[in-house]
């Protein structure tokens, strides 16, 4: 077996006749979403797809972010970014940032009522308004010739993501800015040379989360899980279709 891939889970596996406390991230729900079917060989059978390789790269841009957005938390500053932007807030400051911004320690959570879930989800920061409303903010980085936007049909995911942090900070009472942000940085590839440093252009891009579907889609969640049978796989996937044409070998 190989080291980086379990391909038969034992752990993390919800027993529908257990009532302790089973994690659902926001991944998951954004998973369950793409593929009932994949949802469901994970969590309750303990199949999850092979890993992808991390994204080394996107995780220094988010660590920096991260350490610069720290600097004016201190000072209770807004951002230069924050600024040019004509957003009139600062990066909030609050005991438990570092607790929400880390999904292995735990993130932002909330006990669902009525199942024995707990919904999670690691943010990359929260400000906070002059009317005290919680903005949250996602980074993204990429490296395209063309502009970032959220517009295309894959970036759903991003959108859900806002969405369901945006849940998770209202349902533990705080108060939260149907706007939320993408702070996303566009590596520049048209330099003459590497010269060992990458530049990036960054964008604020505003999005106002609708919250509406969620408890639908955890509702769902519940009695897929709930089921001895195994739900239909989702229409976009082509991984089962590479697999059921390799096996016809
Ligand atoms: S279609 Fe894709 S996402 Fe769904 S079960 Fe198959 S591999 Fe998983």
């Amino acid at each position: 077996m190989s080291k980086f891939y379990n391909s038969q889970r034992t752990r993390n596996l919800y027993a529908p006749q257990s009532g302790d406390l089973f994690k659902i991230s926001r991944s998951k729900i954004d998973l369950f979403l793409n593929c009932p079917k994949c949802f469901y060989l994970d969590r309750r059978l303990g199949i999850n797809q092979p890993p992808s390789f991390p994204f080394s790269l996107n995780a220094a841009v988010d660590l920096l972010l991260k350490k610069e957005f720290d600097t004016y938390r201190a000072q209770r500053k807004t951002h230069p970014l924050m600024k040019k932007a004509g957003i009139k807030a600062i990066p909030y400051d609050h005991p438990q940032i570092n607790v929400w911004r880390d999904s292995l320690r735990g993130g932002i959570t909330y006990e669902y009522p009525g199942t024995n879930f707990l919904i999670t989800g690691g943010v990359d920061d929260v400000w906070i308004n002059e009317k005290e409303e919680l903005i949250i903010v996602d980074y993204k980085a990429t490296a395209k010739t063309e502009e970032v936007s959220i517009d295309a049909d894959w970036q759903i995911g991003y959108k859900r993501q806002m969405e369901i942090y945006q849940w998770l900070f209202c349902k533990n009472s705080f108060k939260v800015c149907d706007t939320g942000y993408f702070l996303y940085c566009n590596g520049l590839t048209n330099r003459e040379a590497f010269d060992q440093r990458l530049d990036f252009d960054v964008t604020i891009i505003p999005y106002k989360g609708k919250r509406t579907w969620i408890d639908r889609v955890i509702q769902d969640i519940y009695v897929c899980l709930s089921s001895n049978d195994i739900p239909k796989q989702g229409p976009d996937c082509v991984y089962c279709q590479y697999r059921e044409t390799v096996g016809n070998r």
